[in-house]
Formats: C-alpha cells, sequence, structure tokens
C-alpha cells in the first residue's frame, strides 16, 4: 500500500531539538518538570538557524522545530526563528511545541510554519489524564482542530504500549485516528525513563507498534507516517522495520552534538555523539542499501488542506 502511494521514497525530516524546559509533567516523559536530574537547555537563535543549514545540507526538505512546553509568552521569538527558517530555502516547517494558545498557533502560521505535530497519545479519556496530570483529552483534541482549521498540515498520533493501555484502547486508539483529517500519524512504543514515576514499567513491544503502524497504513494509505526515532530505542535496525511496515518518513535529529544528549524524552535518544551529518549519512546509506530512495522533496500531504479558515491576524 505504501508502495503504491508513494514509492520506495522516503522523506526526510530533520528535528531540531531546541530545547528541554518543560512546564509540563507528563509521567512517561524525560523531559517532565518533576525530573530534577535534567540538565535544562535552550538553544539560541543563531544555533536553531546553523542546525536548519546542516539539515538542508544533508538533503532534509522539512526541518521541524521541537521542545518542551512553556508559557506563550515567548510566541514571538518562535515566529521570527520561523520566518528565517522559511527564508533558508524551498523548505517545510514543522512545529512540534505542543500545547498553545490559538493566538500563537496563528501567529506561527503567518509567520510561514507549514505543519503541526501535536499528538493525542492515547485517546481514552481516563488513561489520558491519568498520564498527562491536569491536561484533557478534549482540550488536545480542540487544539487539533484548532490548528487545522488556521490552516496546518495536520499530525497526530499516539504511544502505544502506554503502562494502562489495553488492546482495546490502541485499537480504538488507531481508529480514532483514522477518522480525524490529519495529513501526518505517528505511532511510537513507549519507553520507560529512568527519572519518571513510570520507570519500573513494560516498554511497549516491537511487534505490537509495528502492527499499529501497517493498520495505520491500511486505514489512511495517502497518511505521512514516520519511523519514529523510539522504534530505535527497542532494537537497532527499527526504524528500517518501521518503512517496512509501511512507514515513508524518516525524522532524523539534526540537535547540535553539545547538547542532544540533554533532550532525553527516554533513554536512548539522542545517545550517538558522532556528527550530524555523518549520522545522517550513514542513514541514508542504510536506507539504499534496503532499497530505499532518500528524498530532499519537502513531500507535503497528498491532500492538502482545501478551506483554512480566513483570519484576521
Ligand atoms: N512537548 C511537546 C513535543 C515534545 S514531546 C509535546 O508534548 O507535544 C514529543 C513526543 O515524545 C510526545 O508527543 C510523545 O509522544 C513522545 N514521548 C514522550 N515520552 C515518551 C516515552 N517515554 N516513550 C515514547 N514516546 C515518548
Ligand atoms: Fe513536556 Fe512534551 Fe514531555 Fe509532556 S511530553 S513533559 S509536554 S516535553
Amino acid at each position: 500500500m505504501r508502495d503504491n502511494i508513494f514509492g520506495l521514497k522516503i522523506f526526510q525530516r530533520g528535528v531540531i531539538e531546541f530545547s528541554n524546559r518543560c512546564h509540563k509533567n507528563c509521567h512517561y516523559c524525560g523531559l517532565r518538570c518533576g525530573n530534577v536530574c535534567l540538565q535544562r537547555f535552550t538553544l539560541d537563535e543563531n544555533a536553531i538557524l546553523q542546525a536548519a543549514r546542516i539539515a538542508l545540507a544533508a538533503g532534509m526538505g522539512t526541518v521541524v522545530l521541537q521542545s518542551g512546553e512553556w508559557p506563550d509568552a515567548n510566541a514571538h521569538s518562535i515566529a521570527r526563528i520561523i520566518s528565517k527558517l522559511k527564508a533558508l530555502g524551498d523548505i517545510s516547517v514543522t512545529l512540534s511545541l505542543g500545547d498553545h494558545e490559538g493566538d500563537s498557533y496563528a501567529l506561527w502560521r503567518d509567520a510561514g510554519a507549514d505543519r503541526y505535530l501535536l499528538k493525542m497519545e492515547t485517546f481514552d479519556e481516563s488513561l489520558h489524564a491519568k498520564l498527562r496530570p491536569g491536561q484533557s483529552m478534549r482540550e488536545r483534541l480542540q487544539r487539533l482542530e484548532t490548528l487545522h482549521r488556521l490552516g496546518f498540515e495536520t499530525g497526530s498520533g499516539i504511544i502505544s504500549g502506554l503502562p494502562g493501555m489495553s488492546d482495546t484502547m490502541l485499537a480504538n486508539d488507531l481508529l480514532r485516528l483514522a477518522e480525524l483529517p490529519l495529513d501526518m500519524i505517528a505511532i511510537g512504543p513507549f519507553i520507560a525513563h529512568p527519572d519518571t514515576p513510570l520507570s519500573s514499567c513494560t516498554n511497549g513491544s516491537m511487534p505490537e507498534a509495528l502492527r499499529a503502524m501497517a493498520i495505520m497504513r491500511l486505514l489512511r494509505p495517502t497518511a505521512n507516517i514516520p519511523a519514529t526515532s523510539a522504534l530505535d530505542a527497542l532494537t537497532t535496525d527499527g526504524r528500517l522495520q518501521g518503512l517496512a511496515a509501511g512507514a515513508n518518513v524518516i525524522m532524523p535529529s539534526v540537535t547540535p552534538e553539545s547538547v542532544r544528549t540533554g533532550y532525553s524524552i527516554y533513554p536512548g535518544k539522542n545517545s550517538s555523539q558522532t556528527p550530524v551529518p555523518e549520522t545522517i549519512t550513514r542513514l541514508q546509506e542504510r536506507l539504499r542499501l534496503a532499497g530505499y530512495d532518500p528524498s530532499s522533496m519537502r513531500g507535503p500531504s497528498p491532500h492538502p488542506n482545501p478551506s483554512p479558515e480566513k483570519r484576521n491576524v
């Protein structure tokens, strides 16, 4: 099914993880504010632009700005960075900055951001509330609707194998994802982080994550589906297995070596100290060996949002 839509082209998105500061306390995540063991960092504008230049030179058609969450007061500085990123060349800019005010989303869209990734994590209301203290599934869903209305190509997804997630919940999550007007759908397995309340829980399973991705591809043939880095945390060729299960997108980290280990959402994330260009060249070689064609295209959705709401901003 993947080959029918995308052939063997794999879209490449370079992820710039520019800050590990977060005021949220999600139980599964190593960046949660309750984790006092973590040294916090935030990259300045120049460092972010430099990481983007490296991503472009390495053949990425999209850069993704990702971070923990912080108050909306910083929204204007993010908008300035987005316009500078767009001026670097013919690239798409994706944001993965979590929950913010609708005004901030609109500001960033007007600054030129093309896409927004906001994972639901799970649609099960009680599990969602338990693992994301103080937050509700419904509010997150409303934010997704706002992003779609603003004309972003919108992405969401889930963590498979979350502690407390039954097979029925996972099946329901896949159906809910398939119903939404999503351009991108990310499914990554849960990886237990030692400095979180879920430290002693069992990791998500590889076969379950792969099966969930394959089902998602069948339910939504044209969606952009990444082989998430969390797959590589379970096994060395995890992302390649994800591509074999129907994914068509790869999202290598292009975060500078000096800070990358600090972006430890889960163990194994960004653990390599190899320079970014070399890591990407190796990944591209592995993709080619497996028969894929790593593409520098922007790789938009095959069915763009037809009628973004007109806004006065
Ligand atoms: N702060 C933003 C974006 C950064 S977190 C947000 O929360 O939306 C990016 C993603 O990392 C989350 O959406 C979640 O799906 C994933 N994640 C966090 N902790 C994880 C863990 N322990 N195992 C697997 N995925 C995890
Ligand atoms: Fe913060 Fe996102 Fe991690 Fe939650 S998942 S603690 S919002 S970085």
